[in-house]
């Protein structure tokens, strides 16, 4: 069992789902491989934290009762509509729960919205796929960088002339993330900046672009394909980091990076 396929199967390795032959197979790449180890842990801890009471959304007294009230308006209306449809009899008595379990499934939604901290909007789903993409293209193509550099002061002006801005080119090697250069692709129908860093030989991609909505600094996360992508607005610009290095460290580069 190889890492790609270690990850798949954890979820369902620590939910007891794995036949015997399965979870085994996992225990044993677990035993003997450090960053699945990691993935596990943090999943592990993930679902301790989840676990916590106070993460749990209350709805407010209002909106218990406009639910409650749309609850019994449909029960009503659908009531009426029983009592003048002639074969009543034989109209499952399943269906008269049909209103409560639509209220209920908009409050389970809402609350999986406030639980969940992932990349939610259709369009930040396609640009996560098109980040996604020119990281797997970057290091298929042998082309991670344009302007090999370790140097900001040579990487920075690089984008000068080939981009409307000036994307901040952060000096993060005392933090253990050494810059090798620059890049332009094309993402979200536009010219984009791509700084690469490097740790333990895994290449991190940071696309970087103007931000025109508002800021937003909360990182949001995704794992896709044994990629993580990391996003959040800045004031001033968008960010986007993907990379198959762990999560938790791409964190600390993610909250580096925002405070540049
Ligand atoms: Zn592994």
């Amino acid at each position: 069992m190889n890492c790609d396929d270690s990850r798949i199967y954890l979820p369902a390795y620590l939910d007891d789902e794995l036949d015997v032959a399965e979870s085994l197979r996992v225990q044993k790449h677990l035993a003997e491989c450090a960053d699945c180890q990691r993935a596990q842990d943090e999943q592990l801890a993930l679902r301790s934290a989840l676990r916590d009471p106070d993460l749990r959304a209350r709805p407010s007294a209002e909106f218990s009762e406009r639910i409650a009230a749309l609850v019994r308006r449909a029960a009503k209306e659908e009531a009426r509509s029983q009592r003048s449809v002639w074969f009543e009899s034989l109209r499952p008595r399943a269906f008269r729960w049909v209103p409560a379990m639509a209220a209920l499934l908009i409050v389970t939604t809402v609350g999986a919205y406030l639980a969940t901290n992932s990349l939610r909007s259709s369009h930040q789903q396609l640009v996560a796929g098109a980040v996604l993409a020119g990281h797997i293209r970057s290091l298929q193509a042998n082309h991670l960088v344009d302007v090999p550099s370790s140097d900001r002061h040579t990487v920075k002006p690089w984008f000068q002339g080939k981009l409307d801005f000036s994307p901040p080119v952060p000096d993060l090697s005392e933090l253990g993330w050494t810059l090798i250069g620059g890049r332009l692709d094309y993402v979200d129908a536009r010219p984009v900046a791509v700084l690469v860093y490097q740790r333990r030989m895994h290449d991190i991609n940071v696309f970087i672009w103007p931000n025109h909505s508002s800021a937003d600094f909360a990182i949001r996360q995704e794992d896709a394909q044994g990629y993580q992508i990391l996003h959040w607005n800045g004031a001033a610009m968008t960010y986007w980091v993907v990379s198959d290095l762990n999560r938790a460290e791409l964190l600390e580069l993610a909250r580096a990076l925002r405070g540049h």
